[in-house]
Order: structure tokens, then sequence, then C-alpha cells
């Protein structure tokens, strides 16, 4: 048995600006992180496997709207939601991952049924759609993802009639007389995706990674989120990780896989490696954002490079710890 099981989780990296932050937004975050990281906590105390702590977590993140994954979705250009995620089991190299879905309460459990269930990786669209219809999972109207903030989100990026990523909207807020974003992180400047990485008490890791992708994106885009390797990424012989930011940058980067390798191929530690990924390679493209990491042995990073990661852990018998700020 393992005695160091423990689970982290993200919610999104991106600039804080402390001016915005109402204390009752900021608690409400805090709380939601919580609640998430003590159901997954459970679930390892209760000797379930990392897969199964971090299908639960981000499941239960997806359904929160204070978060761009399920429930409070970023919009497309065309005033839609595409929804990207995937899992990966550490024990097995198992992997499935969905993309592009506009109609599946739960993208999260639809990617666990494709590393279940299917001998393919990663199913986009109208196939992937079908494909979680054929396991029976629950189906929403697109209306389910719609919340007001992320609406309002997505007019103001489109007042600047081009495709941005969340973090361009520095300019829209500077520009913006309207001074409604209460988040503790200005939601215009933000990656919002959601994920989850577990170590059980088995030994096993496991990494899960949700997201609505970017305001205003083109439809069809697809970020790092559900690319084993980019977003995501688990193997028992050196870790767990799963991603937030700029998709395009993780992606050129193969950010989540990079920090395994430099784990195998340089024989650094967990937190060398991570760190050398967020702070030294993905700046020198532009890439912003974070991560959270587990290794075999229970040790756990969440490095960022930007203000701010809505983030936490917890370890089975702890009080979970949550932060929002360097
Ligand atoms: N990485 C995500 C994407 O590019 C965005 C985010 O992390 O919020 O789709």
């Amino acid at each position: 048995m393992n005695t160091n099981a423990v689970i982290a989780i993200h919610g999104g990296a991106g600039t804080i600006l402390r001016a915005s932050m109402s204390a009752s937004a900021e608690a409400d975050y805090h709380a939601a992180l919580h609640a998430v990281l003590s159901a997954g906590q459970r679930v390892l105390a209760d000797g379930g496997s990392a897969l199964d702590a971090v299908s639960e977590a981000v499941r239960l993140l997806e359904d929160c709207p204070l978060f761009n994954a399920g429930r409070g979705a970023v919009y497309t250009a065309a005033g839609t939601h595409e929804l990207d995620a995937a899992i990966m089991d550490g024990s097995t190299l198992d992997a499935g991952a969905i993309c592009c879905v506009t109609r599946v309460r739960n993208p999260i459990l639809a990617a666990r049924r494709v590393l279940e269930r299917s001998e393919h990786v990663l199913f986009t669209g109208a196939g992937a759609e079908a494909f979680a219809a054929a396991q029976g999972l629950e189906f929403v109207e697109p209306e389910y993802f719609h919340t007001e903030a992320r609406h309002r989100q997505w007019q103001l990026a489109r007042g600047q009639d081009r495709a941005m990523l969340d973090h361009d909207g520095a300019t829209l807020a500077s520009n913006n007389d309207d001074p409604t974003p209460h988040e503790p992180i200005d939601p215009n400047r933000k990656f919002g995706t959601v994920g989850a990485v577990a170590l059980d008490q088995h030994g096993h890791v496991a990494a899960a990674t949700s997201t609505g992708g970017v305001t205003n994106k083109q439809v069809g885009r697809v970020g790092d989120t559900p690319l084993i390797g980019a977003g995501c990424y688990a193997d028992d012989a050196t870790c767990a990780v799963s991603t937030t930011g700029s998709g395009e940058m993780f992606m050129r980067m193969v950010a989540a896989y990079d920090v395994a390798a430099q784990m195998a191929y340089r024989n650094v530690s967990l937190e060398e490696a991570a760190h050398d990924v967020v702070t030294n390679r993905l700046p020198k493209i532009d890439g912003r954002g974070g991560l959270i990491a587990v290794d075999a042995r229970g040790n756990i990073t969440l490095p960022f490079n930007t203000e701010g990661m809505y983030r936490g852990f917890a370890r089975i018998g702890e009080t979970p710890v949550t932060a929002i700020y360097r």
C-alpha cells in the first residue's frame, strides 16, 4: 500500500486583477476546489484507483459553471460550444480522448469510455458523439453549456472581430468600461481548463484534462487538452501531468510528455522537470499557463508562469489545500 496517495487539481491559469476581485467570488472558487478535492480524496481513501479519482474530480469540475469545461465552457466564434477532454492511465498507458463535442454533458466520461471500450484513442465531432451515445452517456441541449459570464466574455472578444486567446483580452479588459468581472482572475485573460492528477494507494498514477478551449476560437479548432502528451499524460514510471494555458504552444512543446521525458532521459526530479517546461521552455514561444503533476512517490508540483492558477491538492486524511495566487 502506498501511503502517499494524493490528488491535485487545477481550474485554469491566467492574469489576476486584484481590483476586480470580490471576496465572495474568491470564496466560491476556494469552496468549489475544496469540494472537488474532498471527493477525489474519498475515492483514494476508499482504495479506489487514480483513474477513478481523476475522472470523478474532472466530472465535478465540468459540472461547476465557474470553470471553462462542461457547463461554463467558453464560446466559439459561431456562438457555440465545442468541448475537448482526455484521460490517461499510468499503469497501462491506456488513453482516451474526444474533441469538438457539442452535446455530451461530461466530455471526461466520454474520454474514459474511449479508454476502456475502444481500440482507438481519439474521436472527434460527430463520431465522438455517436460513440458517446452508443455508450449510453448523458446528452444535453446546447443551451446547457450557456452561462451569462462566458457569453459576455464572448461578446467582448467578438467585438474585436478576430479570434483570440483568452489572455489577449488584456487589451479588451483595459478598453472595457464595464467593470463587471468579479472573478479573482480576470475571465478575459484566463485559461479555465480543468484537470486532475492522482497517485492511488496501489502506486498507480493517472491524469485527466477537460476544456471548452479558448474564447472566440474558430469552429473546429482543437487545442492541447485532448492530445495525449500535450495536455495530458500519465506513466507510472515517471509521472502524471495535466496542463492549462495557450494550447497551441503546449502542443508545439508537447508539454505534458516533456515533463515525463525529462524525468526519464535526464533523470531529474518531478519538480525540476515541470519547472523547466513551465518557466524555461514554454516562455521561449510565448507559452503561458501552468500544469499540475504527481509522481509515483507522491511528490506533487503545481507550477505556472501566469499571475495565478486555480489549484489545490489533498492527501488522504489531511485537509485539502487550495490556492489561486502565486
Ligand atoms: N489549453 C486550453 C486550450 O488551448 C485552454 C485552457 O487551458 O484554458 O484549449
